[in-house]
């Protein structure tokens, strides 16, 4: 059992802590943000125990304004598997302005982060737990690593897939929290929108003045959006929790499933971490169908009649993906199987329906997906839209 969550958290969310007047005066003169935008970011700074938040017109949008307190000649060093727009700003972006980095597959590996960091080292940068396989970093543990180092370097995580509900990054020695407010936060799938947390005054002003200099402001409307839709992220949290257990357990023990990666299973290889640093888990886990083929996994995809083929998150309706063809589809094979994201796994984020439809779809599905390792010769449409749009993504490239 994970501890309780702070007492309070759905109180926050829906009650004002300051007055109308004091907002009113200190969003004119201080700051190009709407009267929204205002107590958004107050709201979110609350609901992380923060001093201080920025909100973005996106999740990379915040991505961006963090990257911007660095500069050419410094490094960054990285957990891989993160969010892949993330990914594609440090390695593609940031190093031709010079700016270096280094990706490691486990932070929570002491000897290899102290060995790692460099005189020029300026951000440490992870998501836990990672995108798609769950695996969890140590967040106590890398802190105290970097920190017997230096105490400049700057630590951040984006927290994205807990959201402050289920993981409090601050309390945990992390300087700045990234969100992509698009998903568990705002969770209607109508809002893109990104933020950043911290209780360092400091990189405060400076983040304030590079979203000034560079108009990185949200509208008012999303603003106001993302307000109403925090109002609800206890009890969104709480459900999505609990159906997706449930559900991850019924595919747990399902014969044509060889395995399940939820960090609330005890048979996760480090459930006893989630279990000390969160007080709960989202809706996104991964499974291998077992002896599975692609044409097994896109079978399934096309078998689920409920489950929607997607590669968001954090909405109302239960998604489901093939990494292999979405997020992953640009990584060479043979790496790929290093990373374990073989044919065979598949993603789901789960929403707000009735567990037991969803259990009702998966059961139909899995069915209908024959028997391990057979031929299946009609692959669904859409999977291939995935795979076209991978496919466009990477022509604009
Ligand atoms: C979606 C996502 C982002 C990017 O957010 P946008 O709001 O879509 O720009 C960043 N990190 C994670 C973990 C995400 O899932």
């Amino acid at each position: 059992m994970y501890r309780q969550s702070p007492r309070g958290f759905a109180t926050t969310a829906i009650h004002q802590k300051i007055s109308f007047d004091d907002l009113t005066i200190t969003y004119d003169v201080d700051s190009n943000y709407s009267e929204q935008g205002f107590q958004l970011n107050k709201k979110l700074a609350e609901l992380d125990d923060g001093k201080y938040a920025l909100s973005f017109p996106s999740g990379l949008a915040a991505a961006s304004a963090l990257f911007s307190l660095l500069k050419p000649g410094d490094h960054i060093l990285v957990c891989s598997n993160i969010y892949g727009g993330t990914d594609r700003i440090i390695r593609e972006f940031l190093s031709e302005i010079k700016i270096e980095n280094t990706f490691l597959s486990d932070l929570s590996d002491s000897g290899v982060v102290s060995a790692s960091l460099k005189p020029n080292t300026k951000l440490v940068y992870f998501e836990t737990p990672s995108n798609p396989l769950t695996r969890i970093t140590d967040i106590e543990g890398l802190v105290n690593e970097v920190r017997k180092i230096s105490s400049d370097i700057i630590i951040a995580t984006d927290n994205t897939f807990l959201s402050p509900y289920f993981q409090k990054p601050l309390h945990l020695g992390v300087d700045i929290v990234l969100y992509s407010l698009t998903k568990y936060m705002n969770g209607h799938g109508d809002v893109v929108m990104g933020a950043l947390v911290t209780n360092s005054k400091e990189y405060f002003n400076r983040l304030e003045k590079i979203q000034f200099c560079t108009g990185n402001y949200p509208s008012s409307i999303d603003c106001d959006l993302v307000f109403k839709g925090i109002k609800s992220l206890k009890v969104r949290m709480d459900r999505i929790q609990k159906s997706s257990l449930e559900l991850a357990e019924y595919l747990e023990n399902h014969p044509k499933i060889d395995k399940v990666l939820h960090p609330s299973l005890p048979s996760h290889p480090q459930h006893k971490l989630a279990l000390k640093q969160s007080y709960g888990f989202s809706g996104v886990f991964v499974f291998y169908i077992k002896n599975g083929t692609l044409e097994n996994s896109v079978k399934l995809m096309e078998s689920v009649k409920m489950v929607i083929g997607a590669a968001s998150l954090g909405g109302l309706e239960t998604l489901m993906q093939i990494p292999v063809l979405t997020s992953h589809i640009m990584v060479p094979y043979e790496e790929r199987v290093k990373m374990e994201i073989t044919d065979n796994l598949l993603r789901v984020s789960v929403g707000l329906e009735d567990v037991e439809d969803l259990i009702d779809d998966f059961t139909q599905a899995l069915e209908i997906i024959g028997h391990p390792g057979s031929d299946v010769s009609s692959l669904c449409c859409r999977c291939w839209d995935q795979v076209n749009q991978a496919l466009f993504r990477e022509h604009l490239n």
